[in-house]
């Protein structure tokens, strides 16, 4: 066959591409705005409804009829009707024998029944096909056309059959089934929409948590203290100097927990020689977490840069200025340059200023529509190497800022050390322990484990 006969095929219109007519029984919102989709798609639609009535909310150019004329117009049935009021289908059983029943409905609750939507619908009418689907898609979205962030459709079934005609559906609506296996994994399917932000959940309670620790211990000892013990109500300093101590506190000890476990993981593996053998479940927990802190830490570490940016507007800060002009006038001395000084606070802007651009570049690399146009080995080499070259900057930038201070004894307000060195204690350790995996020794033993070696291996030749 040469070149151009195939170009000719190419360009014939594929008459098997006739769409067959769905039935939707329910014309409420989800039943209208998927309805009004298929229409668009191609695809002839049939409601069935209570009532006949066509009003103007029906989407045009589709039929409505009575519930069994409807059924016997598709294979497909969509059943956008509230589970509670399933019970009237079983009236309709026959009609209904051997068809694709779409169930799409959702619940109030987690775990609100026994069992899933879909199952008790399959229970109900065990002649016909039941495959979950569409629940996870709003009826606001599919009107509104905004599916960019949930094009993903999920189906599951029991009939591979059916479960196809559904995704075949699903794809002539642009979208993109997921299909997720048997009628079993329903529950699972209908618990997604209630969930909230599960992958958040312990990233939020533990920034909580932290962020409470960090603000009452600087609010203690950068306000009560100097209000009880050198008489200068500083209560102003709630509003920018104890947020501006906490937020970088805050970053630089989630950016430390962000790389603890990968540590905690290493330790576990070369202590048992295998890796083989499952990591405790909150240690799991806290990996699958990672990305989330990560992100919570670069928020803080921008907010702190932000409230940073301000300081020169500060009333405060003017009044502390022009208080070091006067005295040095009144001592009639000028203060010459230290050069040290000068280094050191160069250095630790330069070290923070470096460490949060590679911190923004790690935020970036783990939006999915940028971590997938890269390769697995690119993405390790950002995430890992550029990421504990973003946690040295970072610490060093800590260190630096407060350098000078670990020593002298006024540093310790109430014998308690400042909420910056409270910061550097997890990212220090986390380093420490990295620079002694890395060893060459210890790596390649490591590195052994990784690739499938075992110290005593549980199925010998
Ligand atoms: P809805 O606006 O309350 O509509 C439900 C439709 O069910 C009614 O319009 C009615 O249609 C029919 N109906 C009501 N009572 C009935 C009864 N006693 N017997 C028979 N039919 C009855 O609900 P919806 O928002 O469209 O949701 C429908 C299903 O889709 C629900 O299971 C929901 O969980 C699921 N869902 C909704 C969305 C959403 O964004 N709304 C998203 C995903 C999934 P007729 O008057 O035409 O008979």
């Amino acid at each position: 066959m040469n070149k151009n006969s195939s170009n000719t095929m190419a360009l014939a219109p594929n008459t098997s591409n006739k769409r067959e007519t769905v039935c939707i029984f329910g014309t409420g919102d989800f039943g209208r705005a998927l309805g009004q989709k298929m229409i668009q798609s191609g695809y002839p639609v049939v409601y069935g409804s209570r009532s006949t009535q066509i009003s103007n909310l029906i989407p045009k150019d589709a039929e409505v009829l009575g519930h069994a004329e409807a059924a016997q117009k598709a294979a497909v049935i969509i059943i956008a009707i509230q589970r509670q009021h399933y019970n009237f289908l079983t009236t309709l059983a026959e009609v209904l024998h051997g068809k694709v029943l779409v169930d799409i409905s959702n619940n109030l609750k987690l775990n609100q029944y026994p069992e899933s939507n879909a199952e008790y619908l399959a229970q109900l009418l065990p002649g016909s096909k039941v495959v979950k689907g569409f629940n996870t898609v709003s009826a606001w979205a599919l009107q509104s056309g905004t599916l960019d962030a949930s094009r993903q459709v999920f189906i599951c079934g029991d009939d591979v059959e059916a479960k196809q005609m559904v995704m075949n559906i699903v794809r002539g609506l642009g979208l993109t089934p997921v299909d997720k296996g048997s009628l079993l994994a329903a529950q699972e399917i209908e618990n997604y929409p209630l969930q909230l932000f599960p992958m958040w959940k312990f990233p939020i309670f533990l920034s909580l948590g932290l962020g409470l620790f960090f603000f009452f211990y600087s609010l203690a000892l950068d306000v009560i203290h100097t209000y009880i013990y050198e008489n200068n109500n500083f209560s102003f300093f709630i509003a920018i100097t104890v947020p501006n101590r906490v937020f970088p506190a805050m970053a630089l000890t989630l950016f430390g927990l962000v790389y603890l476990p990968g540590i905690f993981a290493a330790i576990i593996q070369l202590y048992r020689g295998t890796k083989y053998r499952r990591f405790p479940d909150w240690l799991d927990r806290w990996m699958l977490a990672r990305k989330q802190l990560g992100l919570i830490a670069l928020a803080f570490a921008s907010l702190h840069a932000v409230f940073t940016l301000v300081t020169p507007l500060r009333a405060f800060s003017s009044w502390r200025t022009s208080r070091q002009i006067i005295s040095q006038a009144l001592s009639n001395e000028t203060v010459t340059l230290d050069h040290t000084n000068a280094w050191l606070s160069d250095s630790y802007l330069a070290m923070g200023m470096l460490g949060f651009f590679l911190f923004v570049l790690l935020g970036i690399t783990s939006l999915p529509s940028v971590s997938n146009s890269v390769n697995w080995r690119e993405f390790r080499f950002v995430q890992s190497k550029l990421g504990y070259l973003a946690l040295i900057l970072c610490t060093a930038h800590a260190m630096i800022y407060g350098g000078k201070w670990f020593l002298n004894p006024s540093a310790y307000k109430w014998y308690l050390p400042d909420i910056y060195m409270l910061s550097l204690v997890v990212p220090c350790a986390v380093l420490v322990v990295k620079f002694v995996l890395i060893f060459p020794c210890v790596d390649k033993h490591l590195t052994r484990i990784r690739q499938g070696w075992e110290r005593k291996p549980r199925y010998s030749e």
